[in-house]
């Protein structure tokens, strides 16, 4: 017997229709590059994101054209986020920290129809703008004149009507794509179905998940061009938050000042981020007033355990753990301490806290080993595998990398993992991360996170390093605060009572700064290069 229920489409148009009937008072505020503030509302965002509409239908994008952004997180950028899912196009959202022949690789391989720039990442569009053919670029000016030959936002959208017409759009239909580097091939392109979008941003709004509702101040400091910000202004529409987009300002004092003044709620973006946060904080702890404050997303790379612990006791802020992928539209699991466990003593509470945590709904999740899924032991490591309605089943174009997708529907992560029988993932590393010394496994994570405990350390990264007798050492490349004196003996002492001997790094590198990806994650793959020719003593 089928259910008699409507076969209603899950799309995006949902969102924006929502939000402009229920919450039309609400406010967007961004910060734009000259450090200006702006603010509109959900009615005037509904307006003008139709007019923009209008506008790509008279440009003549037919459904499934892709339609590149490269911009940074801003109010317009939003619209686009709803426009273009609108008329049945596909948003490819482009990374500008990419070097500029992956991003004309990248275009090209998607055949972006059009690409929408801001004005002050132009400079960056010519480094790659010969390689590429978009039919139009359209400008999203901040005050600068739009160059000839570009197309001025404003001025096109201005004429449009500022109703729009959608056309039929199926749920399984593409509303957005993004490419992931990794470290070794091409980018691939990840490509999101409306469906999967909307999914995704009712289990985001879950109390469990990152709890978003229509009373909170949402600040997605992860670029829009990362797995769409996460997906929180996706989630914040369909909640009706109020949204608030830092632009290109992401250092600490910009980031901390906004917070307080738009009384930010829920902010979210990766630990290098809050790592800078934090020892801005340290260093003045009264100078902002993040009373508001109710979570502060960490995901992207692992939350070091010394990291949620300080923002907690010496500022009173809330951590919150999770990991995700671009494949994984990102959110796949989050750490939240389940009610029986916040009996446990502190210390354990905050190692559960630190790890990824558990699926949240219609996420499943598994490890696998040599001979198939390891036991929820809490000790044996395999690769994390994932299925659910918004992870990808395949990339776009691009057969060679199908083997991340094993016959039985699963997709192969690339991170080595240990599940508890609580269900809580551990990434012990990437794969590519992991140290092989003398034929054992060492978890880089592990270390940098426990250097990263250090009073005197603000970063580390651990790296594997060729060994002519061992295969391979960890090396920690250290950024000591500022201020601040610690030695290589001093921090060998201090890991020694957690590690086994042999998981010491044999040298300690002290430095100015840490190379970041374009995810602003720490960049191991330019470490290893840096120190593959390390002499050891
Ligand atoms: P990339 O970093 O390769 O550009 P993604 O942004 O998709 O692409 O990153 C996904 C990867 O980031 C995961 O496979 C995992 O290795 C890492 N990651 C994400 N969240 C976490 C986390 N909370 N802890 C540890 N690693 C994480």
């Amino acid at each position: 017997m089928e259910g008699l229920m409507m076969n209603y489409p899950l799309t995006l148009v949902h969102l924006l229709e929502r939000v402009s009937q229920y919450f039309p008072r609400v406010e967007v505020v961004s910060r734009l590059p000259d450090k200006s503030i702006t603010r509109y509302t959900y009615a005037d965002f509904y307006r003008r994101t139709h007019r923009f509409a209008n506008a790509l239908r008279r440009l003549g994008v037919e459904k499934g054209d892709r339609i590149a952004t490269l911009a940074w997180n801003h109010y317009r950028h939003l619209e686009a986020y709803f426009a273009i899912p609108a008329t049945g196009a596909v948003l490819h959202t482009l990374n500008p920290r990419l070097h500029p022949s992956d991003l004309a690789y990248i275009m090209n391989h998607a055949g972006d129809r059009i690409l929408l720039v801001d004005d002050v990442l132009l400079p960056v569009f010519e480094r790659f703008r010969a390689e590429v053919h978009p039919r139009h670029v359209i400008v999203w000016s901040h005050g600068q004149p739009v160059p000839e030959g570009f197309i001025d936002y404003e001025a096109l959208i201005e004429p449009e009507p500022e109703s729009f017409a959608y056309p039929e759009i199926d749920e399984n239909q593409a509303a957005g794509m993004c490419y992931t580097s990794g470290t070794t091939g091409r980018p691939k392109g990840v490509v999101y179905s409306h469906r999967a979008i909307v999914l995704h941003s009712l289990a985001s709004a879950l109390v469990d998940t990152l709890a978003v509702s229509q009373r909170d101040v949402v600040m997605p400091v992860v670029p829009m061009f990362h797995a769409n910000a996460w997906g929180i202004p996706f989630t914040a529409v369909l909640a009706g938050a109020k949204q608030v987009f830092p632009g290109p300002h992401l250092d600490p004092d910009s980031l901390l000042s906004l917070m307080e003044s738009e009384q930010v709620t829920f902010t979210a973006g990766v630990p290098t981020i809050w790592l800078g946060i934090l020892d801005l904080l340290d260093r003045k702890p009264d100078a902002y007033n993040l009373k508001s404050l109710r979570a502060m997303v960490v995901g992207g790379a692992a939350a070091p355990q010394a990291m949620i612990e300080g923002f907690e006791k010496r500022h009173g802020l809330n951590v919150v753990h999770a990991w995700g992928m671009t494949e994984t539209t990102p959110l796949g699991t989050v750490s939240r301490l389940k009610r029986h466990l916040e009996a446990l003593p502190e210390e354990e509470r905050y190692r559960y806290r630190a790890m990824q945590g558990y699926a949240v709904p219609f996420v499943e999740v598994r490890a696998v080993g040599d001979s198939g899924p390891v036991p929820w032991d809490g000790r044996t490591m395999g690769e994390l595998q994932v299925r659910g309605p918004w992870i990808a089943s395949s990339y776009f174009e691009n057969p060679a990398e199908a083997d991340k997708f094993t016959p039985d529907g699963w997709f192969r992560t690339g991170d080595i993992v240990t599940i508890d029988p609580e269900g809580y993932v551990r990434i012990t590393d990437r794969a590519k991360d992991l140290i092989k010394s003398g034929g054992e496994w060492i978890s880089s994570v592990d270390l940098e996170n426990a250097i990263m405990g250090h009073p005197a350390v603000k970063e580390a990264a651990v790296v594997a390093v060729p060994h002519p007798k061992w295969g391979e050492r960890p090396l920690a490349v250290v950024v000591l605060r500022e201020g601040a004196q610690a030695t290589a003996d001093e921090l060998r002492a201090f890991l020694e009572p957690r590690f086994a001997k042999w998981w010491l790094p044999d040298a300690f590198v002290f430095t100015d700064q840490i190379p970041r990806t374009a995810a602003g994650k720490f960049l191991k793959s330019a470490l290893r290069e840096q120190y593959r020719d390390y002499v050891w003593e």
